[in-house]
């Protein structure tokens, strides 16, 4: 590589707020924070800095790009990885932690004696989400609780879990925060009620048809549900969901509302 282009390079990394890797994509969310995500599983790997090294929430860029993280991570900040937090326990998220681990950072679920996060524990995507709040940079990650790349998925906690985690989210820092999803673009407040509010129209349709006795194939066909579906559509992906996974979002919306039916 020429003096030139090394420089170049080097410029990109630092100075541009968002640089594709080959594999890892890279975005500058402030001087504390990063977001990185792997093209296998698109999960969101916030990286922040502290005064004693760095944290990774949810390191998992796919299993053959790790080093390529590792790197990555060593050319924005030049310090040692301390602790790995996760979101949730599902493999695109923990299946990293490993690789850290091995090279000295700590798994946590808190950063104890520290005043810059808040923790919270919820129940909507899995029996045990975790939210963190980074209170420098206004960041919240929130894993799969919210996703702003594919349709809502509050199938452990339900209805009243899902609005419990919104709220819990809304909470946290002020109408400037930023709010880093399990997948997709970090967004704002705003676009969290948006997705709340589908989310319930959503329920309330497939209830509606559930009760007149439609079947998920019959659901899959109804316009209005279509359209709901749609809504979360925010990268314009044609198509967005492949059927088989509209038939299971809809056959797993069903089995929540079953739940809840007595309640
Ligand atoms: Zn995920």
């Amino acid at each position: 590589m020429t003096k030139f282009k090394c420089i170049q390079l080097i410029s990109l990394l630092f100075f541009s707020p968002t640089v594709f890797s080959s594999n890892i994509h890279v975005e500058k969310l402030s001087d504390q924070v990063h977001v990185l995500s792997g093209k296998e599983y698109g999960t969101n790997i916030g990286l922040i800095t502290t005064e004693n090294g760095l944290i990774l929430i949810d390191p998992m860029p796919g299993g053959g790009h790790l080093l390529e993280l590792d790197n990555i991570v060593k050319s924005i900040y030049d310090k040692p990885i301390i602790y790995i937090l996760n979101t949730h326990a599902h493999s695109d998220h923990t299946g990293g932690n490993e690789f850290f681990i091995k090279q000295g950072a700590r798994f946590v679920e808190s950063i104890s004696n520290s005043d810059d996060f808040v923790h919270i524990k919820v129940k909507s995507h899995s029996s045990n989400d975790n939210i963190y709040y980074h209170k420098i940079s206004n960041t919240i990650f929130v894993g799969d609780v919210f996703d702003t790349s594919w349709h809502p998925t509050f199938y452990a906690g339900g209805t009243q879990g899902f609005n419990d985690a919104i709220d819990t989210i809304m909470k946290l820092g002020d109408e400037q925060a930023l709010i880093v999803p399990g997948h997709g673009a970090p967004a704002s407040k705003l676009s969290l009620l948006e997705f709340r509010k589908n989310t319930s129209e959503w329920i309330m349709r497939v209830r509606e048809l559930h009760q007149k006795g439609w079947d998920e194939d019959r659901i899959m066909n109804d316009a209005q549900a279509k359209s709901i579906v749609e809504k979360f559509n925010l990268g314009d992906r044609s198509p967005f969901l492949p059927q088989k996974a509209f038939k299971r979002f809809i056959e797993r919306t069903i089995s929540v509302i079953e739940k809840e039916k007595g309640m």
